[in-house]
């Protein structure tokens, strides 16, 4: 057997089950091979019947002394109840799934482990619900079975003992044939394991190992696999970054008289994060590289000043450029913030999107391919292959993190500068793994006199109290935003959604205010007259959906209401809060959360009343979530890991890019013969992933 072979070479995978399994990302004898447990379940005390008490999870050795499969009640299901016993005891094992499996499997002669919680059943006497069970080889002994057993994520239907049997074929045979992608001389210095023997020690642990550190996965076994993951990515990374750092691009020379020109024009100073980070793109631009920089900044620490600065000196030197915006709403109020400033500053701004009329959009397109538009802002109809621009000096993607990766490649020839914003703060930890090739700057500091917005998690019991306090606020002549998580009612759930909402609010609570509606199913023009009528004060109420989430800046807003707001990654409820307290008086921000709630989302929500950080809640969200749901997976561009986590090996991570770093030094082209493997895992292994996280 080989580690390129489908998995239905393994012993005992049949072809049902090779599809289960290659659905779920274990296509080959590798992929089971690194497919690491999840956790372990310590089954070194074997005890007796005797001395098991309920509530206790309990390993037990002995047989079964009968089955049956009973009807349930209503259904055509079948349940299984077996009777287990030992010399100190029986009780009964309860399966509600998959009952004529365990069955047939039960039928089988001979000795069994049983591993589970006790309860006591309702017909007195006791149970374990859902065991898992494991025959005894012919000639095994209690001491034998009594050992650490490895839980592995699987497909539903297929059973735990299959999976681990596979799994476990799949090291016997071929642990061996794994290749270390870490070249000897850090192996040694950093005392990593030899690679088939940590595989075989991660999949069954040595009966003397250390428990804490097995379930941390921070054995020298678990630590050598990370590493050697971690370190084949970082050096990708870095691959990538040198590489992009290689290729010619445009020097675009400092315009500061022009800079200085615009500041004049701004009625605030700059903060000193937004002069620093203007000086780092300065810089870059002028270099004969293409730029690739990733502008963190929290909700409004003022990057669209920055956007502007960096786009003025392009124009300066004669090139145009691209800004791109998540949403029409966006893209059309940097038109409206931008424009008085290119007016002044003698400069041509236009506004391309996807809801133009098609003639429209046409001639301005010709008008871009000629020269004649100095700043083009749009959606990402602006990426379309339509749009040709004479000379495309700088491209700004605003809350990059909102755009699938192939569009922002689209948008970006190899050598054009790209600048990212982003106002998501990504934990650090992250940001290495989606934007190691790229140089990314903090606008670490806000606007002076911004005050946190006081923020509460209430109860839906106490809605009529915030609906008292939000009036009072309008009677000041404040505004509100209330967000709710879905457009429309709908069957399949029982959550509030903004356009009902909208409409009991108007006629009820609220009937001596203005309330309007807002979200993402309106047309364009509908939103914009909508949004302009909440900026123009005449609207008291905005009911909602995210769509405001970006980039909305009304400044007499004062209170954000979020609805469900447990259904809302504390990401996205930081954006919503950061659309209030724009104006510089008090703002509030109400997470209402549905009465029954985990203590997960209580722990999440509470984050958000006690800080205001935007990385600092990055950071809680993603341990909290861990990465997977942090940033859904498969969008971001965040690699899956077959032995890494993120949120657990923040430490590796630094380490192993530390050493790629040193490695590439050394052998910058991976030409060394102790370089081979790594060349190989970068390249093929890694390699699409790599492509789309070249992105950024
Ligand atoms: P974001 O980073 O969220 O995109 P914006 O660029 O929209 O933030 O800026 C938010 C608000 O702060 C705007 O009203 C902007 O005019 C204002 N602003 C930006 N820079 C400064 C500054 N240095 N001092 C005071 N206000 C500023
Ligand atoms: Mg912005």
């Amino acid at each position: 057997m080989n580690l390129s072979d489908p998995v239905q070479f393994v012993k005992g995978v049949g072809p049902k089950r090779a599809e289960l399994l290659e659905k779920s990302g274990l296509a080959t004898v590798e992929d089971l091979l690194y497919h690491l447990p999840f956790r372990y379940e310590d089954r070194r005390n074997v005890i007796g019947l005797d001395q098991a008490s309920v509530g206790e999870t309990v390993t037990l050795f002995g047989r079964i002394t009968g089955a049956r499969e009973i009807r349930m009640r209503g259904g055509r299901r079948t349940m299984l109840q077996a009777t287990f016993a030992d010399d100190g005891g029986w009780l009964t094992l309860v399966w509600f799934h998959q009952a004529s499996y365990f069955k047939k499997r039960l039928d089988a002669d001979g000795e069994w482990v049983v591993h589970g919680k006790i309860e006591a059943s309702r017909r007195g006497g006791i149970q374990i619900v859902h065991p898992e069970i494991d025959s005894v080889a012919e000639g095994e002994t209690m001491a034998d079975v009594a050992r650490i057993v490895p839980v592995y994520q699987k497909p539903t239907d297929i059973p735990v003992a299959a999976i681990r049997a596979a799994v476990e074929r799949a090291v016997q045979e071929c642990a061996d044939q794994a290749a270390s992608v870490v070249p000897p001389e850090i192996r040694e210095r950093l005392e990593l394991r030899p690679i088939a023997a940590a595989l075989r020690d991660v999949h069954s642990p040595a009966s003397d190992v250390e428990p804490f550190a097995l379930a941390q996965f921070s054995t020298a076994s678990h630590r050598t696999l990370i590493f050697e993951e971690l370190f084949a990515l970082q050096t990708g990374m870095n691959l990538r970054k040198k590489a992009r750092e290689a290729i010619a691009g445009t020097v675009i020379a400092p315009a500061p008289q022009r800079i200085a020109e615009f500041t004049r024009l701004l009625p605030f100073t700059l903060t000193g994060a937004q002069k620093r980070v203007i000086g780092e793109i300065q810089a870059d631009l002028a270099r004969p590289h293409p730029m690739n920089r990733l502008v963190h900044g929290d909700v409004g620490s003022g990057k669209t000043v920055v956007a502007f600065a960096a786009a003025l000196q392009a124009c300066a030197a004669g090139h145009q450029v691209a800004v791109m915006a998540p949403t029409e709403l966006l893209a059309e109020q940097h038109f409206t913030t931008m424009r008085p400033w290119a007016d002044e500053l003698g400069l041509y701004i236009a506004i391309l999107t996807g809801s133009m009329k098609a003639s429209e959009a046409r001639r301005m397109r010709d008008l871009i391919a000629m020269g004649g538009v100095n700043i083009v802002v749009g959606t990402h109809a602006l990426v379309q292959e339509s749009t040709r621009f004479q000379d495309l000096g700088l491209a700004i993607v605003d809350e990059q993190h909102r755009f699938g990766v192939m569009q922002r490649a689209a948008l970006r020839g190899e050598s054009t500068d790209t600048l990212l914003l982003s106002a998501t703060p990504i934990p650090r930890t992250l940001s290495l793994v989606l934007f190691g090739d790229i140089d990314v700057a903090f606008l670490d500091e806000m606007p002076p006199g911004r005050q946190p917005v006081i923020t509460r998690v209430i109860r839906s019991g106490q809605r009529k109290k915030l609906y008292e306090r939000m009036a009072a606020q309008m009677a000041e002549g404040h505004q509100c935003y209330i967000v709710y998580p879905l457009v429309e009612e709908s069957e399949k759930s029982d959550l509030k959604d903004a356009t009902s909402m909208a409409e009991r609010l108007a006629a009820g609570v609220f009937k001596d205010f203005r309330v309007g509606l807002l979200h993402g199913r309106m047309k364009s023009s509908e939103k914009e007259a909508v949004m302009r009528r909440f900026k123009d004060g005449d609207l008291h109420v905005l009911v909602a959906t995210t769509v405001i989430e970006v980039g909305i800046d009304v400044p007499n807003a004062s209170i954000m209401v979020v609805e469900h707001a447990e259904r809302f990654g504390l990401a996205q409820l930081h954006q919503l809060r950061g659309r209030v307290g724009r104006g510089g008086g008090e703002a509030f921000c109400c997470l209402v959360a549905d009465e029954a709630q985990s203590q997960e989302s209580i722990e999440r929500l509470g984050v958000m009343e006690s800080s205001s950080d935007g990385f600092e809640i990055a950071e809680a969200d993603l341990r909290i979530r861990g990465p997977g749901e942090y940033l859904g997976t498969r969008q971001s561009g965040v690699p899956a890991f077959r032995a890494a986590n993120l949120v657990r090996d923040a430490e590796i991570l630094e380490l192993a890019r530390a050493e790629a770093g040193r490695w590439l030094d050394h052998d910058p082209r991976l030409e060394l013969p102790e370089s081979a493997e790594l060349k190989r895992a970068v390249t093929d292994r890694f390699g699409d992933k790599l492509a789309l996280a070249e992105v950024g």
